[in-house]
């Protein structure tokens, strides 16, 4: 029926503009590996001054700057405290226990903040039968709680409690960019009150490839090292370097219109459907939605018969689907997604 698919599987859909591979055409590159790739060096120093820290790295992807954060701030048998639902514990294959070995601590939150009281008793005392706990990790905008938005007062009070402690704290910033669209905070005032951060360029930013840690200089400077380990040193990659400036440049506001499409798409088929969204927060926050499809049809089913419409949705848990809207998603997209989300779901009711 529709030849054009709609897919709203993952804002890592997002493919680069005409203006972007222009930009990437003409960037100026040399051997990173040399330290010698101007444009890449430009877009690290760029993203350094955004977040007000010393220095950045870029590095392929995101798993990488977190997997390099926990390499940077741990020792071997150390314990990182992380949230239950955090893409560090269910996305990055267990990665932590394989290149830090180091073990992970979930405390559950509601959206993605922890309480504090929690974090304060998972901190290890110094008895020598306990792991020492070296970081703490959160992850703004939270993924699985539905892109939802941690607050800076929490940020805050949080660096505060983890400073009293002496741990530190890093920031899994793969969609901050969402955060302070929706917020209107600086990164440079998120980035305040934590230790490190990775930030991703490849999901509602919509560069092809790339992220950075971002710390202090001696952060960075063992990061280095942790990269070429890991296999990341790359050579010519001010071409990708290009697309990131660009995309911070160029594509920041657009990340509200996506938020206004996630919430018109939300409200329409909530009108519409029985189903309810089950973002954490109670509301979306940014460009993500939760659904919950309720005791009929089953989320399979849905998904199945939305993807024969040309409406990629992907899943989630329990009898959830869950939709992501980024830059290639225009409004007409919306109405459109809309109207299949609806009449696949009443056919379904009404077969059942
Ligand atoms: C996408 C994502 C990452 C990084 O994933 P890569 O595919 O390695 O770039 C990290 N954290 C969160 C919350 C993400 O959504």
């Amino acid at each position: 029926m529709n030849t054009h698919k709609i897919d709203l599987r993952s804002d890592t859909l997002t493919t680069p503009t005409d203006e972007m591979r222009q930009a990437m055409l003409n960037a100026i590159v040399g051997d990173d590996v040399y330290g010698e790739d101007p444009t890449v060096n430009r877009l690290q120093d760029m993203i350094a001054e955004l977040f007000g820290k010393e220095a950045a790295l870029f590095v392929p992807t995101g798993v990488m700057g977190n997997q390099i954060a926990i390499a940077v701030h741990t020792n071997k048998g150390d314990e990182v405290i992380v949230e239950s639902e955090s893409h560090l514990f269910h996305y990055e294959t267990a990665a932590p226990s394989v290149i830090s070995a180091v073990q992970m601590h979930c405390i559950p939150s509601k959206k993605g903040e922890m309480s504090l009281d929690d974090i304060s008793q998972a901190i290890r005392s110094s008895e020598y039968y306990f792991p020492e706990t070296t970081l703490i990790c959160i992850e703004q905008t939270h993924n699985r709680h539905g892109g939802t938005v941690l607050s800076l007062d929490y940020m805050e009070s949080l660096h505060e409690l983890a400073k009293d402690r002496k741990v530190p704290v890093h920031c899994d910033g793969a969609r901050i960019w969402n955060a302070c669209a929706a917020s209107g905070v600086q990164p440079h005032e998120y980035a305040k009150h934590v230790d490190t951060l990775s930030v991703c360029l490849s999901k509602g930013l919509g560069a092809p490839v790339g992220s950075l840690f971002i710390g202090t200089k001696k952060h960075v400077q063992k990061a280095l090292h942790w990269r070429k380990l890991l296999g990341g040193g790359m050579r010519q990659i001010g071409f990708l370097g290009a697309a990131g400036i660009h995309a911070v440049e160029y594509h920041r506001d657009n990340l509200k219109v996506d938020h206004y499409h996630a919430t018109t798409f939300a409200r329409m088929i909530e009108e519409q459907t029985h189903v309810r969204v089950a973002n954490s927060s109670g509301t979306i926050d940014t460009n993500i939605v939760i659904i919950d499809c309720g005791e009929s049809p089953s989320s399979t089913t849905l998904q199945t018969a939305c993807a024969k419409e040309g409406l990629l949705l992907s899943s989630g848990r329990g009898n959830y689907l869950r939709a992501v809207f980024y830059r290639d998603i225009s409004i007409d997209d919306v109405n459109n997604a809309v109207d299949i989300f609806c009449s696949c779901y009443t056919k379904l009711k009404s077969d059942s």
